[in-house]
């Protein structure tokens, strides 16, 4: 029997432990700075069997460390303190997109300058904004293919009601990278993969759920449908601006994962910033100064 394999890039693997939306509202409200399982409850509306056996996995996982005394609750760990890029990212797209999306907003500060600003995905070696067209990627040395284990372990439907009061926490970037078959589909669109046929062949996913994130996916507005033959009635699958935005989300995901997934062999994808040669790696850097933002010189206030 042949198996069949997708590729397991690092962003595969960095979703297998975050790609989940009650795991993505928790870890918001830890860089928001709470600690304590009722924080955690209250913050991200979700049920507290939820939230209590998300915490287990993120400690299992080492994201999370939970400290001795209980009163004091959770932590990030320095594995769970490396996400950081990517709940910027996060926050960068929501606020581009859906500034309303969810009824509350998180507003940054760079300590180093004083100013409020965004997030912005630079390449650390020429300092300049990146854009997914400007980036080759080649298969690394630790490219591995996979058989996809999808389960129905995730609960989308709990985490959907996920509500605070009447503020929704749910928007279209934690729905998607909450999902790992929506992700793959976008990832897809990224790596040049655009018809039905080769993105089911990329993803292994089965049709009528290919089918049902592909129409979630055009009523967010992430992608859109391009007819490619002189029939009109056969359609390729391009990212939207909106789509083609979450290219720094999905980037950061993949520094994460290559620095804590990768085996010995190395990444399993080599990024090479064309703008200035060099490898890429993102450095979100601070809008109003242009400097580096870490977890110690950014504030969030809701
Ligand atoms: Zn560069
Ligand atoms: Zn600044």
């Amino acid at each position: 029997m042949i198996h069949q394999t997708i590729r397991a890039c690092s962003i595969w693997r960095a979703l297998d432990v975050v790609g989940d939306v009650p795991v993505l509202l928790i870890l918001e409200q830890a860089f928001l700075g709470q600690h304590r399982f009722d924080e955690f409850v209250e913050g991200t509306g979700l049920a507290r069997s939820v939230v209590s056996n998300r915490l287990t996995k993120l400690v299992e996982a080492g994201v999370l460390a939970k400290a001795a005394q209980r009163q004091k609750g959770y932590a990030l760990t320095g594995m769970g303190r490396t996400l950081f890029p990517v709940a910027l990212m996060i926050l960068r797209w929501q606020h581009r997109w859906e500034p309303a999306g969810r009824g509350f907003s998180v507003r940054l500060v760079h300590r180093d300058c004083g100013h409020a600003m965004e997030p912005v995905p630079n390449c650390s070696a020429c300092h300049r904004e990146i854009d997914p067209r400007e980036v080759d990627w080649a298969p690394g040395p630790g490219l591995a293919q996979v058989t996809p284990a999808y389960t129905r372990r995730r609960q989308q439907t709990a985490a959907a009601s996920a509500k605070r009061g009447n503020r929704t926490m749910v928007d279209s970037v934690i729905e998607l990278f909450g999902d790992r078959w929506a992700t793959l589909v976008v990832r897809a669109c990224f790596t040049g993969i655009h018809r039905f046929d080769d993105i089911q062949r990329d993803t292994l996913m089965a049709t009528n759920i290919l089918a049902g994130r592909i129409e979630r996916l055009l009523a967010q507005d992430i992608i859109r449908a391009v007819p490619y033959s002189a029939h009109q009635d056969r359609f390729e699958y391009r990212l939207t601006r909106k789509g083609r935005d979450l290219y720094p989300v999905l980037l950061a995901l993949l520094q994460w994962g290559d620095a804590w997934f990768a085996d010995d062999k190395g990444p399993p994808l080599l990024l090479t910033h064309r703008t200035c040669g060099h490898s890429l790696d993102l450095a979100p850097s601070c809008s109003a100064c242009g400097g580096a933002l870490s977890i110690a010189n950014t504030a969030f206030e809701v």
